[in-house]
């Protein structure tokens, strides 16, 4: 029987120990604050920052949100980043990407502040994770490593293979797994658009971390039984839904399940995990900033 992991239960267990850090830290006087900045008016971008204010005010974080109109010029948008850099009440700051494209995205997580850099995107501490001395782990790989962890896998000594390459999953995901830690110690092969034979690096694969953006595109064929399978592709396709469209993951999961040991749903899996490690993120700055010992 392949075991379903329940990202949603997971989150649950995450977002409760970050309101118990919220609580010690408003003990010690200081209430953790979130900053999301939006120069978009993408709908979805919308939606996204939206529910992370939510996400914020469940668990007692303090939820400041900017918009930048989306044709002011790049400037406008950095001195909104160095005003919340320099203000005392936010401890996180995320800018939802992308931007628009006359804005450097580089330029754009260069300028946050290493310390409030809550997504983990800026160099800074893009390098101290490579080096295994992370200050934020991304949130969407560091929830992949919980769900794990959760779920008992075994990571050492096993077969990894992640299939993507981006800053923001792919690479990161490969680093925390290799890294030489009790929740890392595994043999990490990167699949990319370039790889040519992805099936047979499937094949010999212990876990799978999916994360091409290609809808169903791995199926049950192509991996090892008994695989711990994690799905972090959100794609919409066309259905006879209410919308006209559902969410699927990159991973075929009715034929994976039939195969693997563990797999995550879409959704319900790597995505509510993603929001979670966000709140984590946010209250491990605030007490680092502050001083103050939190148990996370
Ligand atoms: P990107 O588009 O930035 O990266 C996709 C990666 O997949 C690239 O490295 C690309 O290779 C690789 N790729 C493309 N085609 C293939 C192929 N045929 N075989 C193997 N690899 C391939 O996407 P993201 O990393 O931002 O996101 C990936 C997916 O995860 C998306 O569906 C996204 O919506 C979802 N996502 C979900 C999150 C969650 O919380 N669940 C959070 C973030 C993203 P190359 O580099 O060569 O182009």
């Amino acid at each position: 029987m392949t075991e379903v992991i329940d990202g949603e239960a997971v989150a649950a267990d995450v977002r409760s120990d970050v309101a118990d850090c919220v609580e010690t830290l408003a003990d010690a006087g200081v209430d953790p604050g979130l900053a999301t900045v939006l120069m978009s008016d993408d709908p979805a971008s919308e939606t996204y920052v939206s529910m992370k204010q939510r996400d914020c005010e469940e668990v007692g974080i303090e939820g400041i949100h900017v918009d930048v109109d989306v044709d002011a010029p790049a400037e406008t948008l950095f001195d909104t980043i160095d005003e919340l850099n320099g203000r005392e009440d936010v401890h996180g700051i995320l800018v939802q990407l992308p931007v628009p494209d006359h804005v450097d995205t580089r330029s754009v997580l260069r300028r946050i502040d290493p310390t409030k850099d809550v997504d983990g995107f800026h160099p800074e501490n893009v390098g101290r994770l490579v080096a295994g001395d992370a200050r934020f782990k991304p949130c969407t790989p560091h929830g992949v490593q919980q769900l794990l962890a959760a779920y008992d896998v075994e990571t050492e000594g096993a077969d990894a293979v992640v299939v993507g390459r981006s800053d923001i999953v792919g690479k990161p995901m490969a680093n925390l797994l290799i890294q030489k830690s009790p929740t890392g110690n595994a043999t990490t092969t990167v699949c990319h658009s370039r790889t040519t034979d992805l099936a047979a690096k499937l094949a010999d694969a212990d876990i799978v971390v999916a994360a091409a953006g290609i809808p169903e595109f791995i199926d049950g064929s192509m991996l090892k039984a008994g695989a711990t399978v994690i799905d972090v592709g959100i794609n919409r396709v066309e259905a006879d839904t209410e919308k006209g469209y559902e969410l699927v993951g990159d991973v075929d999961y009715e034929s994976a399940s039939e195969v693997a040991g563990a797999i995550t749903p879409v959704p319900g899996g790597v995505g509510p995990m993603t929001r979670a490690m966000l709140l984590y993120n946010t209250v491990k700055a605030a007490a680092h900033q502050r001083d103050v010992d939190v148990s996370l």
